[in-house]
């Protein structure tokens, strides 16, 4: 593990102090941006303000921060003015976690009156509404912390363990996908998008990156990761491509060939796929066959790309007779998703990919399921905490599942495909106009539980818990208007392309799903009669 610790906070939050006690805990070095500013100026910080101004204080601040941020392994305290600058504030999050240190007006108050050294925001007639309104004017600098730790009644050595162990949940991975000639982690890391290129250098990959995205994805998160990836050292080669599936086939991919040969890419280029699924498929598509491969790193954007799409090293393109025709097996390097790409991704969106993470606890994992039922409006409102937790919980789930059978030999990850047999077919069966293919999915899961209740695998209560969890996330459990023949003929025709008999994925229980073959088709025939009514 390398990089650094960056503690912010406002006055009396323990920053100088915590940052020895954390530094000790992981065998770091231990550093204070005021401390170095006065040793830089040769005086005390009231003498600079005094004799040279604040302006000049803020530079030998930035000064001093940038000087420490070159280093590794650090837990630097920095000064509370630091986060004022955004240059400070980039750098910051590009080479370290950032943990801001919170503690109610009350208790910073009460922490001062013990200080002996008499500070200025004891002065004056009311210095707890002194202190409430400058933390409030403060509140808006402190948001791009990775991590909040509030420290009211909490010992400093108490908090300085909290800052190690939320560094290593942070830098750990939050999966791992194993195959026989490769391992691939997956951060999962709320904020994390700006620290892209010290993972990249940190995991060895070299001095050059292509970026492919979409024009929505980099629009919204482009410009972070190509200062992300400068700032550590890279030359960066964007590209760009109209967003949506129709994007997804030989043409684009030819067009970014094209690009990579102008560019003189050679062996050893990193490609950064940043983006949805489309993004992942294509780019991953690309990386695996130009010059036989290169290194590829996943930067999902989207929530069914963090969940799924980013993990397992399926990549391809479509043919126009059929999706995810042509393709390759190509581990990415890493994954790295950042869930607060997930506050720009349109609504609809974001509900889809919930679709995915539903289905890996429905097939593989009840505690995860039961997660998401008790936290459906934290999820819903995007609350980083628990966001975190189900999109690195759902990866891990998927990572496991291809660690076991990446060539989908054993039968495992068949059972990802829950809920996709009925699922590609509406998708079809509709001109993939009306429904996103989580919204599908979700559908098909419907059918499918139906399906295991008429095999007497389930009772009423499984499907009733699930479809009420599909409906709390605003997701369809049925699609009126649809010829159940349809998507039969669907069906049919997806088992005829890919050559392949139709496995229907069963549940038994919340958390444990089968593959069957032979489903009598009067079952089917009257489940879809009931999806489609
Ligand atoms: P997508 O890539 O088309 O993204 C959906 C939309 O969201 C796009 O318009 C995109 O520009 C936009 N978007 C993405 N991230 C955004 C963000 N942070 N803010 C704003 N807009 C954002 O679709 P998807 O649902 O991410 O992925 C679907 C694709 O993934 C399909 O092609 C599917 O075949 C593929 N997939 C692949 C695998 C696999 O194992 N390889 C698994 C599942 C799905």
């Amino acid at each position: 593990m390398t990089g650094n610790i960056i503690l912010i906070g406002f006055s009396a939050t323990g920053k100088s102090r915590v940052a020895p006690l954390a530094a000790q805990a992981l065998g770091w070095e231990a550093l204070d941006t005021d401390a170095q500013v006065e040793k830089l100026a040769g005086k005390p910080i009231p003498a600079v303000f005094a004799q040279e101004g604040e302006a000049r204080f803020r530079q030998y601040e930035r000064q001093v921060l940038m000087k420490a941020l070159e280093g590794e392994k650090q837990v630097i305290a920095a000064g509370g003015g630091a986060i004022l600058d955004p240059k400070n504030r980039e750098r910051m999050r590009q080479r370290g976690f950032v943990v801001l240190l919170e503690a109610r007006p009350r208790t910073i108050l009460e922490r001062l009156s013990q200080d002996p050294n008499s500070r200025p925001l004891l002065q004056g007639p009311d210095p707890l509404a002194r202190i409430k309104e400058l933390k409030a004017r403060r509140e808006p600098f402190y948001a791009f912390a990775h991590h909040t730790l509030p420290t009211d009644q909490l010992s400093l050595e108490v908090v300085a363990k909290r800052v190690a162990r939320a560094y290593k949940a942070w830098s750990t991975p939050s999966a791992l996908v194993r195959t026989p000639t490769q391992t691939c982690p997956i951060y999962v890391r709320w904020g994390g998008l700006e620290g892209l290129g010290e993972l990249m250098r940190e995991r060895g990959l070299g001095e050059r990156a292509v970026v492919i995205s979409d024009v929505i994805a980099f629009s919204h998160h482009g410009e972070r990761v190509i200062a992300s990836l400068e700032g550590a050292g890279f030359r960066s080669f964007p590209y760009t491509f109209p967003a949506g599936e129709e994007s997804k086939g030989l043409e684009t991919a030819r067009r970014i060939y094209d690009f990579l040969v102008e560019q003189r890419a050679e062996r050893g280029w990193a490609v950064v796929a940043l983006g949805g699924g489309v993004v992942g498929d294509l780019a991953g598509f690309v990386a695996a066959t130009y010059l036989r491969g290169l290194p590829l790193v996943q930067a999902p954007t989207s929530l069914v790309a963090m969940v799924d799409a980013s993990i397992g090293g399926k990549v391809g393109v479509n043919h126009p007779q059929a999706k995810n025709l042509i393709g390759a097996f190509h581990q990415p390097h890493f994954v790295l998703a950042d869930p607060s790409c997930l506050l720009t991704l349109p609504r609809r969106e974001l509900v889809s990919g919930f679709a995915e993470v539903i289905k890996h606890g429905l097939i593989l994992d009840k505690r995860l399921f039961a997660f998401v039922e008790a936290r459906a409006p934290d999820l819903l409102s995007l609350e980083p905490p628990s966001l975190s937790r189900a999109v690195a919980w759902s990866a891990r789930i998927k990572a496991k599942v291809v660690t076991q059978d990446e060539r989908e030999t054993t039968g495992l990850r068949t059972l990802l495909n829950y809920g996709h047999t009925i699922g590609h077919a509406v998708e079809a069966a509709t001109g993939y106009a009306r429904f996103l293919h989580g919204e599908a999915v979700a559908i098909g899961m419907t059918g499918a539980v139906r399906l295991s209740q008429r095999l007497g695998l389930v009772g009423e209560e499984v499907v009733k818990r699930q479809e009420s969890l599909l409906q709390a996330f605003g997701l369809p459990t049925a699609c009126p208007r649809v010829s159940p023949d349809r998507i039969i003929q669907a069906m049919e025709l997806d088992k005829k392309i890919r050559e392949a008999e139709v496995h229907w994925v069963l549940l038994e229980g919340i958390g444990r799903a089968t593959t069957h073959h032979q489903v009598p088709q009067e079952d089917v025939q009257a489940v879809l009669q009931e999806l489609t009514r």
